[in-house]
């Protein structure tokens, strides 16, 4: 169930039996010549909206931007600084326990949001207001993305083009894919960016003339919807898994004690 369409008094009967919530997490931000602004937003929603769906859990409206300064030189892309976004998700999440939600799936689509959103979720069991986790869905699926493309790229690569396809094909510009690839970074290898083990680049301008990696002419909808339905089958066990567990279990433990 999506919670922006719900009259408030339908709601109640969700609140008064399960106690979870699926937020959807993205970004705003260029993904190359190829793919919209809204991709992390709509990869985002569409995992947390058919998990939803399947689960019967409850989807609440989207983040949409997120900590995307890395792409500020390019058109369009809009971002929050990190303790702002920090700050905006934590009393976001806080709130909903006011109806008593104690556990939070981040459904997130955006790499440069994973660190802040594991601090909103250690700040929140810290206080012991909820259990809040990341979950991101190539990371949920890291084998099968691997296997599915030679160069799958970080940002805006064929993985997000396919996802993105499968989603929403009006939204890609399937003749824009060799342009994507050829004004891009194709090969990304271990050693990327890094000069004696330091990490050297800030922005992704720094690498990538159009902004984006990999080889986005292997993309295509049925690999997305493999990839879409494979990622989705874990958010929905992740879902009951947490759903699942008693709070205790989630809260921080006591102290050690070495008194007797
Ligand atoms: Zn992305």
């Amino acid at each position: 169930m999506y919670l922006g369409e719900y009259a408030w008094p339908d709601l109640a009967e969700y609140f008064e039996q399960e106690s979870l919530a699926l937020v959807p997490v993205g970004s705003t931000e260029q993904h190359g010549p190829h793919l919209p602004e809204a991709t992390d937003a709509l990869i985002a929603e569409g995992f947390a909206r058919e998990a939803a769906r399947r689960t019967g859990y409850l989807c609440t409206p989207t983040i949409s931007i997120g900590v995307s300064p890395h792409h500020r030189q390019f058109h369009g892309t809009m971002w929050a600084d990190a303790p702002a976004f920090r700050d905006y998700v934590e009393s976001v999440t806080r709130n909903l326990t006011q109806h008593g939600i104690d556990r939070v799936v981040y459904v997130n689509a955006h790499g440069g949001n994973v660190e802040h959103l594991r601090e909103v979720g250690r700040r929140l069991r810290d206080d012991r207001e909820l259990y809040a986790i990341e979950w991101m869905w190539d990371e949920s699926i890291t084998e099968r993305i691997e296997a599915a493309f030679e160069s799958p790229g970080p940002h805006g690569g064929p993985k997000e083009t396919s996802l993105v396809w499968h989603l929403d094909e009006e939204l890609v510009h399937p003749d824009r894919l060799e342009e994507a690839r050829d004004g891009g970074l194709t090969a990304v290898d271990e050693g990327f960016g890094r000069v004696h083990g330091a990490r050297t680049f800030y922005d992704s301008i720094d690498n990538t003339d159009n902004g984006v990696l990999g080889d986005q002419t292997d993309a295509s909808p049925e690999v997305g919807a493999e990839l879409f339905e494979a990622a989705c089958g874990h958010l929905v066990d992740l879902a009951e898994w947490l759903a699942d567990r008693p709070i205790e279990a989630l809260l921080p433990r006591e102290h050690v004690s070495t008194r007797e």
